[in-house]
């Protein structure tokens, strides 16, 4: 079953994701959708492009009102295509929510335990990556293009929950919208890091061959197999069926939209229990 729901939250497009929400009630969890009838920027979350901040604030405000959480919560990374990773303490609620300037640098995944924290990414097209750790009550969301899957910044994650207590056998992982294999068309530059990062060569569903020296590659499903590989059971990795290109109603995307479009969000977090 399709883990990722879409909703219409006041107005405002957005996929749930249900499949976690419903079996952890206190998590906030989804990605942002677009409404194709307006422009490329209309929805757009993130400050990095397009050329209305004002716009971004005022459509982050209004996310954040709809899933009843504070913008003061949203807490972001720079996101530069890398692997690294940091926890956000309770000091750092709030960074990169209202300018990029104090985002945590050069940051492509976080972590954190607090609650009433909405760890925020921002894509079109690379792959959102959810986590969460029933028993630490630790949430964590990644950014991984090919660059930061072939890095391996997904299993890293895993090994930072582990290394934090987390049982790996309950660490729960979700796989959400990015671009399909039925758009993504690669070369040996992305296969052969692929191949190393997987320490054998992709079956033929994650990378087909189109000709002799290019691949349809499906990154989601990379993904997933190196969460298998990081030994993370099967019943706990969910993965979407939404391609960012394909559907172009739901959402931007980098490679159709030829770099001229806007971010979709990811959000999770945890409400104040109280
Ligand atoms: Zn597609």
């Amino acid at each position: 079953m399709e883990p990722f729901q879409y909703q219409i939250l006041e107005g405002i497009p957005f996929f749930r994701l249900t499949a976690w929400e419903k079996k952890y009630p206190h998590l906030v969890a989804g990605f942002s959708a677009r409404v194709k009838e307006r422009d490329n920027y209309q929805q757009n979350y993130a400050l990095h492009v397009g050329e209305n901040p004002e716009q971004v604030l005022d459509n982050r405000q209004k996310l954040s009102d709809a899933l009843g959480m504070s913008l003061s919560s949203w807490t972001c990374g720079e996101q530069v295509h890398g692997v690294s990773i940091q926890e956000a303490k309770a000091s750092d609620r709030g960074k990169g929510n209202r300018s990029r300037t104090d985002a945590f640098a050069d940051t492509d995944g976080l972590l954190t335990d607090q609650e009433n924290l909405l760890l925020a990414a921002y894509y079109a097209d690379c792959v959102p990556l959810y986590f969460y750790s029933p028993d630490l009550e630790v949430v964590a969301v990644a950014h991984a293009g090919w660059k930061g899957t072939v890095g391996k910044i997904g299993p890293n994650m895993i090994e930072e929950l582990v290394r934090r207590g987390a049982n790996r056998e309950q660490i729960e992982v979700a796989i959400g919208p990015s671009i399909g294999s039925c758009c993504y068309e690669v070369d040996e530059n992305v296969i052969n890091p692929l191949r190393e990062a997987l320490s054998k060569d992709p079956s033929e569903e994650i990378a087909k061959p189109t000709d002799k020296s290019h691949w349809r590659l499906d990154l989601k499903l990379a993904n997933r197999e190196l969460f298998r590989l990081a030994e993370i059971p099967d019943r706990n990795i969910l993965v979407t069926s939404y391609c960012t290109s394909c559907e172009d109603s739901f959402f931007y995307s980098h490679r159709r939209d030829h770099g001229d479009t806007g971010r979709m969000v990811a959000l999770i977090g945890k409400r104040n229990k109280s």
